[in-house]
Order: C-alpha cells, then structure tokens, then sequence
C-alpha cells in the first residue's frame, strides 16, 4: 500500500515557522479513530480494556486523549507511573507490567491501585515483603518456552526471553498466591513483537485461555481477566499489509467461544497493551536536508539523528521515507539519508531510491509515533528534539519543548561552570 503522510508540505512549512525542525508530530484524528477501531473490535467482550504501553508514547496529551478514548495505562517503570497518576489515571485503570522490578516500585504501583503483573516467581515473596501482603488482585506473566510459531512462520523465540514464569511455575505462583489471599488473577504474555498478521493474538488467545482453563481448575483461583498484552504490528514497508483489528477481535472472540465459555470461564476479561498499534503510524519526524555529500555514495544529511529515532540504528528497521511536496515525484536517486552522530549507523536510510532532494527540503519518517522519541538518548552531546501535536482541528499544538544546552547540564547542578549557558 502506498504511503502518505499525513501532513503536507504548506502545513510542514507553517511550523517551522514557530517551531524549528526536527520535531517528531503526532495526528490527534488518526490516534481517536483508531482507539475507537479497537474498542469496537473487542466489543463483544463485556471487561475488555486497552492499557496504553507508555513506554511507546510517553507523553501526557498523548495519554490524555487515550483517556478520553476509554484506555488505561500499561506502565514499566516509576516515572511512568508518575506520568500516569499525574494524568488523572488510578486504580484499575494502570497495569503495572514491569520485569526486574525495583521493590519500591511495586509499593507506589499498589499506593496507586494499579493490577501488579508479577513477571517471575520469586517476585512473590519480594512484593510481599514490600507491602507486608499479597493484594487482592494479582497477574502473572507466562512465558511458555521454545520458540513461537503461528500459521506464517517463525515469529519468536520465547524460550530465550527473560520474560516470565515457566508452566510449572505459574502453577506454584497461583496456588501460593491463593494461600496468600489473591482472590482475582490475571495471566499476561508477550510472545512476539511487530506481528503484522491477524493471527498472532488469536493463536496467543489459544495458548492463554488453554493455560487459564487448567489454572482454574487446578488450583482453585479464580481467573478475571487474560492481557494478550503488545505485539501487534504495523506495516512499516510499503508492500506490507496492515493488520485488521476486526479480523483480530474476531479471531480472538472466536477462541474464547471455543475454550473458555464450555469450560464455564464467560465471564474472563480481555486486556490488550498495545503501543505500536495505537501510536505507530499516527507520528512521524519531520527533519530538513542540511546538507549533500558526494562521495562513494550519494548521501544527504538531515538535521535529526539517531537520538531523535534509534529503531533504523539499534535494528536496522525500516522507516518510510517521504520528500514534502514530492510525493509524486520519480524516485530516481539513491541516497543514505544520515544524520550527525560519530556512529556509521546514524542512518535513517540506506540506499534508499527517493526523488532528488535539495538542501533545505523536508523530509517526513514516517511511524515514528511508538518507540520513536521515547527512545531518545543525548550521544555526542545531541539534544532531544519537541513533540508537536496535529490537532483534529488542523491547528498545532507544542506538546513537548525541544531540550536546550541547560537542560543537558542540569545534571551538573553543583558545578558553576556551566552556569552561564
Ligand atoms: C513494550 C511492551 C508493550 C507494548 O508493545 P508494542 O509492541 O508496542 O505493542 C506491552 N506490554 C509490555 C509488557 C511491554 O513490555
């Protein structure tokens, strides 16, 4: 399918006028209407609930309008708690699904309500001596082993994930839990990453429902809700076809009539976190050529680097890549689109066919709107770039400041020598 942008080049032009390039621009429209996609995929389920992966979007408009959409937050780390406490979020509506969890994290999850997700068993015993007892409501993340196949071929390998309990395991963490005074249980499992199919939350649904009717009626607790978790992908290639989040809710609901309901287990809530799938192709970062240089390759360099999007850096992955204002152009010329860092890997793309591009042109990288900024670093000394906003209306909204030089040294707060900046 062909890719558009959806921001064009007069809109791109009217910001940079208040807001200089790179900045990574995320489509408010495109974000609700897609929220609105999901929920009505799962509407068949009556507890079905989206938590926000925060960790892809970490932003609090972001989150808000999120909110406003009917999801919850599915936090890793302290500060994302933080962000979604400061959000209006509490209680039932945060997931706490962290691995390697600092103890104090778990007692600030559980002051602000949220369902803890315990990623491995000996977590039991450090989140009870945190918060001198088990709570109420309690998930436990499974990690099956092996490696993952569904109907398209290899997607993951699980068995060399640190993710999660073993089988037996999550055997021994309910009935202990139980005997420890959880009431209502969760099962939660990530499997595979990306998974631009229909058919990896039906075929994960499978393996959970399966494991959740032998847990039940094993052991005796009572499971209320099964967290299909992430994982669901976009096309970031052109030729790749888009998931279709009806076909996947029917998937998923037709599992759950197969095992769960003859097993007496219809009233089990679905609980999805995607991140990728909400935000993915509803940001893009938006940089400027700066500069052209001939020498093996042809190669254009852009005002933005890895820091501003570590995915084609860190994996080698794909982005899309439009010229404003010459979508219609021949792509005749082959580039590696590079930004400054001293890492040869500091390149958005490599011979890439693209229109010839003159200095001063704008590019637009397209799905940069989960895991693009948020996994921003400052090599080299490279600042972060704003987060801007469309808004449903068309105008612009700066929903992140860029970093400045004092933000950078703000860690040296004792040292006079960088006062003056
Ligand atoms: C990263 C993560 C997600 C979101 O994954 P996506 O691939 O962005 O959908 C959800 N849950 C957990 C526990 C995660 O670590």
């Amino acid at each position: 399918m062909e890719k558009k942008p959806f921001v064009t080049l007069e809109q791109i032009r009217e910001m940079t006028k208040t807001y200089p390039t790179p900045f990574h621009l995320y489509d408010e429209k495109g974000i609700r209407e897609n929220a609105r996609r999901l929920h009505q995929a799962f509407a068949w389920n009556k507890g079905f609930k989206e938590y926000f992966a925060v960790k892809a979007t970490p932003n609090p408009f972001i989150l808000k309008i999120l909110r406003e959409e009917g999801c919850g937050t599915d936090c890793s780390s302290m500060t994302e708690l933080m962000m979604s406490e400061g959000c209006g979020f509490s209680g039932k509506e945060i997931m706490f699904s962290s691995n390697d969890t600092p103890p104090e994290e778990f007692a600030y999850a559980h002051q602000l309500g949220a369902v803890i997700n315990l990623d491995d068993f000996t977590h039991i015993k450090c989140l009870e001596d945190t918060l001198g007892f088990i709570p109420e409501t309690i998930s436990c993340r499974y990690n099956p082993g092996g490696v993952y196949e569904i109907s398209n071929g290899i997607m993951d390998n699980p068995g060399d994930a640190k993710y999660g309990m073993t089988t037996d395991q999550m055997f021994q963490a309910f009935r202990l839990l139980k005997e420890k005074g959880a009431k209502h249980f969760g099962i939660h499992a990530f499997l595979a990453s990306n998974t631009v199919t229909n058919d990896y939350y039906p075929a994960l649904a499978r393996t959970l429902f399966q494991l959740a009717v032998r847990l039940q009626k094993e052991t005796g607790a009572y499971v209320e809700f099964i967290n299909l978790s992430g994982g669901v992908g976009i096309p970031y290639r052109p030729e790749q076809e888009p998931n279709d989040i009806f076909a996947i809710g029917e998937g998923v609901r037709k599992v759950y009539e197969e095992v769960l309901v003859p097993a007496g287990m219809g009233d089990v809530a679905i609980c999805t976190e995607c991140g990728r799938f909400m935000l993915g192709p509803y940001g893009c970062l938006v940089t400027q050529a700066i500069h052209e240089k001939h020498t093996y390759k042809e190669y254009v360099g852009v005002d933005a680097c890895a820091v501003n999007l570590m995915r084609p850096a860190m994996y080698g992955a794909y982005h899309h890549i439009t010229v404003a204002g010459k979508e219609e152009e021949v792509c005749d010329h082959k580039y590696d689109v590079v930004g400054s860092l001293c890492e040869n890997n500091d390149k958005f793309a490599v011979d890439r066919m693209l229109p010839k591009i003159e200095k001063g042109d704008y590019l637009v990288i397209h799905d940069t709107g989960a895991h693009g900024f948020s996994m921003g670093y400052n090599y080299n000394g490279k600042l972060r770039s704003a987060e801007l906003l469309l808004k449903e209306d068309g105008s612009v909204e700066r929903i992140r400041r860029a970093e400045t030089a004092r933000d950078y040294f703000a860690t040296f707060d004792f040292c006079d020598l960088l006062k003056k900046f």
